[in-house]
């Protein structure tokens, strides 16, 4: 998690690696199977784990390394996204 903080699973996203392409999805709590990290639903939780960062993510991912900065780009849009919609 982020911000190492603890929170109840409703209160987090959830970070899916997609084995098939390698990138990252988004899940609600609970959601499908596959590796997962989880972040807290708030911008502060998501930018700290993003800028500590991709590494942090990619690590509770098993990617195993660093996520690309087009990826971190790309997750932290889709991660507003879902913010946004909750
Ligand atoms: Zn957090």
């Amino acid at each position: 998690m982020g911000c190492r903080g603890r929170a109840a699973k409703r209160d987090l996203l959830r970070l899916r690696l997609e084995v098939a392409s390698g990138r990252v999805a988004v899940d609600p709590p609970g959601g499908s199977g596959g590796r997962g990290a989880y972040v807290h639903r708030d911008h502060a939780c998501v930018e700290a784990a993003l800028r500590r960062g991709a590494l942090a993510v990619a690590r509770g991912l098993r990617l195993g390394g660093r996520l690309p900065r087009e990826e971190v780009d790309r997750l932290r849009t889709r991660i507003e996204e879902v913010l946004a919609q909750a």
